[in-house]
């Protein structure tokens, strides 16, 4: 097997996932998804799909009337989108991993912004890249670009820049300022941008309206400009299980990611794009409510967190999770296994997301019932009393 593939880190949220296994008193909030089932005219799409015997490979790329309905969606939030443009993807990872196939050669240098979900700094190392990363900084409990930083380290060897934001595990989003200038910089130095804006709709930063949405890359780019996007139908449409993402593109690149499409899985399953084509045609009956409810989650959980002696962290402008630093523990891994086993909490360890996140700990707060994440505080405040004065739980 390839020392690469060796080298690989299993993911530390699932071995904190693991030590829970088989319990069911535990309070889980360590994967990033919500508990909430897909809507029902979704899943609708997809039973009437299978009965009318759509059980056949597709086009590559995607049905033609998703990668339009896609287009015109983009079209609401970022401004004319070519349908000509868009891959339709096996999920968000999918996505993420064509663009790194696409884009990445052996040796070849890719700077990420960490910490971030380890599948993106996983992919380019399966590549064969060198991987350098640029760190945002931990300031009153959120986390900062020092955007200068991050523009010395990307160079005319730099192939790639991954970018995640809205961030997960910080929630950090970039501003169009920052995107503008990190836009106009890669041109110099001919680097190519992967944004992963998979929680665009997921931001709080803008008033509640339908379209309420993060500073988007495709806001400002050109159509040929050495920038890629991808996104997943797992957040915003509360689709996690469906496996539905999508990539745009410059119009140029676009055959050649149907090549790699092929090789990878030929094309996205029919019964689930015709899912996905109900779901983002039908995107004000869903993503706004999500966001409100998710809103209202994070207004709840986020005060009672920072209640809590030696708990720091600032709500966050985007995405689902709480990010806090908990003082005086410094292996998250370790907290996290004590969390499920001693007080029935279960989340995901910082240090699964860049080592500099050693100390934190992640909450994703999609809970369609408020009352658990409360339930969850209490157990940690618990578990940090007992733990501070020295009592067994
Ligand atoms: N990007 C980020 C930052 C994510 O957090 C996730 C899901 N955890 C994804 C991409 C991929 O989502 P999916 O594969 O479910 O579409």
């Amino acid at each position: 097997m390839r020392q690469t593939v060796l080298n690989l880190e299993a993911s530390r949220i699932r071995e904190v996932a693991n030590a829970g296994l088989g319990r069911d008193d535990v309070l889980a909030f360590w994967f990033g998804e919500s508990d909430e089932v897909t809507p029902d005219f979704i899943r609708e799409a997809a039973i009437e799909s299978l009965r009318a015997g759509e059980t056949f490979y597709a086009h590559n790329l995607g049905l033609p009337e998703l990668r339009e309905a896609i287009a015109a969606y983009t079209t609401r939030l970022h401004g004319r989108m070519d349908a000509g443009r868009i891959a339709v993807t096996s999920g968000g990872v999918n996505a993420l991993m064509l663009a790194v196939q696409a884009l990445v050669d052996a040796g070849d240098e890719v700077v990420a912004v960490t910490p971030v979900w380890p599948n993106l700094t996983a992919q380019p190392l399966i590549m064969g890249a060198r991987l350098r990363r640029v760190s945002l900084h931990p300031q009153g409990g959120a986390w900062r670009l020092d955007l200068q930083e991050l523009l010395d380290t990307v160079t005319p060897a730099t192939k790639l820049l991954v970018v995640n934001a809205p961030n997960n595990p910080t929630g950090w989003t970039l501003t169009r300022a920052e995107q503008q200038a990190i836009l106009d910089h890669c041109r110099r130095t001919g680097t190519w941008i992967l944004a992963d804006e998979v929680y665009e709709r997921l931001y709080y930063g803008a008033g509640a309206g339908p379209l309420a949405c993060a500073p988007s890359f495709l806001d400002i780019a050109a159509p040929e400009d050495r920038l890629v996007v991808a996104h997943s139908f797992s957040k915003s449409f509360l689709m996690t299980g469906w496996r539905m993402g999508w990539l745009v593109m410059p119009p140029a690149m676009t055959e050649h990611m149907g090549k790699l499409i092929e090789f990878n899985t030929s094309c996205a399953s029919v019964f689930v794009q015709r899912a996905a084509i109900a779901a983002i045609t039908r995107t004000d009956e869903v993503t706004p409510r999500v966001v409100a409810h998710l809103r209202h989650c994070r207004d709840t959980l986020v005060p009672l967190l920072q209640a809590l002696p030696g708990v720091e962290l600032a709500a966050a402008d985007g995405g689902m999770y709480a990010f806090f630093r908990l003082h005086g523990q410094a292996d998250s891994l370790a907290v996290a296994k004590r969390l499920v086993a001693e007080a029935g909490l279960g989340l995901a360890p910082g240090n699964a997301f860049a080592p500099e996140a050693q100390g934190w700990l992640r909450w994703c707060f999609a809970s369609r019932d408020v009352q658990r994440l409360r339930l969850g505080v209490e157990r940690l405040a618990g578990w940090l009393e007992g733990r501070q004065t020295g009592a067994p739980i």
